[in-house]
């Protein structure tokens, strides 16, 4: 079922949902199943999976020189959507990103997921890779989410890129994409990136999921500057909670966003992680219990392999 016509079904019920990493490379997919395992009873009726490119590394050679290799260290992504159908019988969300892709490899694994029965995605541009300054796109790729969405909503239109297929098989993807409270940090300001975002709806979304913040204002006001530009979808948020002191520095660095004084000042002065994994987790019930109360149509959890933390606060709020 799509990810839209589940919140149609909920009738305002605000839902919950997660979003899952694949593994490491080497690990095993039980570590996905012993963290779902442990958020079905929460009944999400979606699970996101995360996708992530090849990063560069640098090896040390024999003769002393360093050799930059790519690699994937998260693979995965497609496999987990399948297993986790099969063995929840909960929609899966894969995530999709232009880089590293041809448009040609993305026709193809969009086509494996229509056949796999997964007909939601969540289209993303992805960012540069590690040791990179900028996003650089595959030569044959998008540069854009923007243009990711236009190829999806091509293909549920039965537009393929050969163009001797006709009468192609019209897909059927709902299609999510990100959006930016605090806007995206490329952006040169909010209402630029707030543009693009409706050029996303326009082209064929049906949803957004957003960054994640911590100052529910700043969801709320995103949420009002979206509706009187004209984006009438669906928007989710998303939600992660502060677990340890170092991402007071780490999650703004990483994810470009603020976290309000009084979080701050709370954690700065609790006495261990724990405590501050406690202040994070009271934060983020706070916060989804207003987010609820408001009506939002699902509250979508980034659980980041930290499966009680999000237990916790699921707990709380349903
Ligand atoms: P875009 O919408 O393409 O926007 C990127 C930038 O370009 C923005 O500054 C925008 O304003 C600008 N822009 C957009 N369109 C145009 C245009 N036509 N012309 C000029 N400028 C334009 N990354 C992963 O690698 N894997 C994941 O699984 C993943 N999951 C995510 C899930 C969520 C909910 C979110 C919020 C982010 C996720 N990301 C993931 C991170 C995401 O890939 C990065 O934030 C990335 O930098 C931007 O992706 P986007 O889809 O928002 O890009």
């Amino acid at each position: 079922m799509k990810v839209t016509d589940h919140f149609a079904k909920a009738k305002g019920k605000t839902l919950v949902s997660f979003e899952v990493l694949p593994p490491l490379k080497g690990g095993s997919m039980q570590a996905i199943f012993n963290t779902l395992d442990a958020l079905m009873e929460f009944k999400p009726p979606f699970i996101d999976v995360t996708y992530h490119r090849e990063e560069f590394i640098y090896k040390v050679r024999p003769s002393g020189y360093y050799e930059k290799a790519a690699i994937r260290k998260r693979p995965g992504t497609v496999g987990i959507c399948a297993a986790i159908m099969h063995r929840f019988k909960v929609d899966a969300v894969p995530h999709l990103i232009c880089g590293g892709f041809s448009r040609d490899e993305t026709e193809n694994a969009l086509i494996d997921l229509n056949f796999l029965g997964i007909n939601n995605v969540l289209a993303l541009r992805g960012d540069a890779r590690q040791f990179e300054e900028r996003f650089t796109p595959h030569e044959d790729g998008h540069k854009y989410a923007l243009d990711l969405v236009r190829q999806i909503a091509g293909m549920n239109q039965g537009h393929y890129l050969d163009p001797d297929i006709v009468n192609g098989e019209k897909t059927d993807f709902c299609i999510g994409v990100a959006g930016y409270p605090e806007k995206h940090f490329e952006s040169p300001n909010f209402d630029t990136d707030l543009a693009y975002t409706k050029m996303k709806v326009d082209a064929g979304a049906h949803y957004i999921v957003t960054q994640m913040f911590f100052d529910n204002a700043r969801f709320f006001e995103y949420v009002d500057a979206c509706r009187n530009a004209g984006i009438n979808v669906p928007i989710v948020p998303g939600l992660k909670p502060l677990t340890r002191r170092y991402q007071l520095n780490a999650i703004p660095r990483k994810f470009f966003v603020n976290m309000p004084k009084d979080l701050v000042d709370a954690a700065m002065k609790a006495g261990d992680d724990e405590a501050v994994r406690q202040i994070g987790i009271e934060w983020c019930i706070q916060q989804s219990l207003e987010l609820k109360k408001s009506g939002v149509p699902c509250l979508h959890y980034y659980t980041m392999g930290d499966t009680d933390t999000i237990r916790r606060i699921t707990k709380a709020v349903v």
